[in-house]
């Protein structure tokens, strides 16, 4: 009887012994999990191009606006950015455009406040996104453009190019300098992505479809995840 109680004692101390060797087993593999992911601390900042009474360029064929099209882009580029652990700051996120209602030049109430959020959010990289139109219909594709004598913004905008030029048909790997007012008031590695022609239909059926959206907007991502690697 002495024996089995005995044998009782010391089965009960392997399985505790067991139990706890699990435990912290399971406590290792859980943070080593928890350290594999990506730890990207960059802070990005998304610029929805126009807003408010600046629609933008009209698609002919669906009558769509950049100004709406461009937030699409914008929040499918934030959400992909952050699910890799970026910080984002968006300077808009509705439909609303960002001038002050009471502004006498809202263009310029609206330039200023673009710049006011870009710089206050000391962002690692801005990411400007609009979609072009041009006279002739038969103009298509993605062109990438970076700032005057940016350096980081040019390699930022070519690792995006050749993102997007290996992975969607009509995307320019050749990126260009931009006069644009975004890409000339910061100075971190700044983009401004021109997504595609609302002036060619085919195209602006295109850029409205869910799934081209996607992979659009991953490519980008892929373009910055390499610039910052
Ligand atoms: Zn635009």
């Amino acid at each position: 009887m002495k024996t089995i109680v005995v044998k009782r004692k010391i089965l009960l101390v392997i399985l505790c012994f067991g139990l706890i060797s699990c435990s912290l087993l399971g406590i290792v593999f859980g943070a080593k999990l928890a350290f594999s992911k990506p730890a990207i601390s960059k802070t990005i900042v998304i610029d929805a191009g126009h807003g408010g009474i600046d629609g933008g360029a009209t698609g002919k064929t669906t009558n769509v606006n950049e100004s709406y099209l461009n937030l699409v882009y914008a929040k499918r580029l934030e959400q992909i950015c952050k699910e890799f652990g970026f910080k984002v700051v968006m300077t808009r996120k509705d439909m609303n455009g960002l001038y002050d209602e009471t502004a006498k030049s809202k263009k310029k109430s609206e330039m200023e406040k673009r710049k006011d959020i870009i710089e206050s959010a000391k962002p690692d990289a801005v990411v400007s996104l609009h979609m072009n139109s041009f006279s002739d219909k038969n103009v298509r594709g993605a062109h990438v453009f970076y700032g005057q004598d940016n350096q980081a913004g040019q390699e930022l905008a070519e690792n995006v190019a050749e993102c997007l030029n290996r992975n969607i048909k009509y995307a320019y790997k050749n990126v260009k300098v931009g006069d644009y007012f975004v890409l000339n008031n910061s100075k971190c590695a700044s983009i401004l992505v021109e997504c595609g022609f609302l002036s060619n239909p085919e195209e602006e059926q295109l850029l409205q479809q869910d799934d081209y959206i996607q992979k659009f907007c991953y490519n980008i991502f892929c373009g910055i995840y390499l610039f910052f690697k």
